[in-house]
């Protein structure tokens, strides 16, 4: 019993489907009924709390959960004693300052003595420091977008991913100053049983994510041009070759990234592999 470890996800907001998606790819089975507060695995031991990605930071540094899963921006500004175990590469987003589209905007000065508000007034307020601006941070907590325009704030400091909402709100971007991803969060202070728990979740999401940076790829090369095509696609170890039943040729079958694959594409038809086949995987344990 000892060694079952607690883990904050966000309830419903746009963190929650991918982190439940990469923990039921780490193999973990749970029942998330809607509604429910509080879960556990059926196959792994671990507990579940949805709640708000605001108070995660806040449950993992006390202790409630011992893990968690939020954004850098709410770590960052709830600034809570936690640590960081893993970048996960979702929910990638930034923090940037807009102004109204009609404005001039010469540069960071622009904001000198002006109001900015924002839901991020520590990120806010540690950038304006470091580049010497002097500005109102006005701190409100959603809605962000709409405060120039019912003339409450001059500028704004909030989430941007494609810029859709600034537009649409007659707003453009002007200086980006905090990037973010979801994180994997631990507390500081966790038990030896615990954290054999918290080292095998780490161990099968590494899993998850290197099998998603990489893909299987199966070929047919004809036997001179096989030095070539092998040194285009090196494998984890070195790929594999069998023979065709045609007479000079082999089938290659090689691990490679899907960035590396697409720029020896061109050289690997050239070389003349044919028949390629892009496979994707689901765990990788190198
Ligand atoms: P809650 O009700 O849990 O407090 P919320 O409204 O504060 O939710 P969401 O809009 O669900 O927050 O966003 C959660 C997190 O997802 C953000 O803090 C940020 O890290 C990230 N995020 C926000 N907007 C986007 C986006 N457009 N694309 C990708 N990630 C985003
Ligand atoms: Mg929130």
């Amino acid at each position: 019993m000892e060694n079952i470890i607690r883990i904050a996800v966000q309830k419903s907001g746009r963190l929650s489907d991918d982190s439940l998606k990469l923990i039921k790819e780490c193999g973990i089975k749970f029942h998330n009924g809607t509604g429910k507060l509080k879960s556990s695995s059926t196959n792994f031991p671990i507990e579940f709390l949805f709640l708000r990605d605001d108070d995660i930071p806040g449950y993992v540094a006390d202790g409630i959960a011992d893990l968690g899963i939020v954004g850098e921006n709410e770590l960052v500004e709830k600034d809570k004693n936690v640590s960081v175990l893993k970048k996960l590469g979702f929910s990638k987003c930034r923090l940037s300052l807009a102004i109204p589209k009609g404005e001039d905007y010469p540069g960071i000065n622009y904001f000198e003595g002006k109001n900015i508000a924002t839901s991020y007034p520590k990120i806010l307020g540690d950038y304006l420091k470091k580049v010497n601006i002097n500005a109102d941070i006005h701190e409100i907590s959603g809605s962000v977008e709409i405060a120039p325009s019912i003339g409450l704030a001059e500028g704004i400091c909030d989430i941007v991913s494609s810029g859709s909402t600034l537009m649409m709100n007659g707003l453009k971007e002007v200086e980006e100053i905090f990037q973010s991803q979801a994180v994997l969060i631990s507390n500081k202070d966790i038990s030896a049983e615990k954290q054999a728990t918290v080292e095998k979740l780490l161990f099968r999401m590494g899993a998850v994510q290197e099998g998603k940076k990489n893909k299987y790829v199966l070929l047919n090369a004809p036997n001179d041009s096989l030095e070539k095509i092998l040194s285009l696609i090196p494998g984890m170890r070195s790929p594999t070759i069998l023979p065709l039943a045609e007479e000079g040729w082999s089938s290659v079958h090689s691990v490679i990234s899907e960035d590396q694959f697409w720029e020896n594409i061109e050289e690997l038809r050239k070389a003349g592999a044919q028949g390629i086949l892009v496979v994707p995987i689901e765990k990788m344990l190198i």
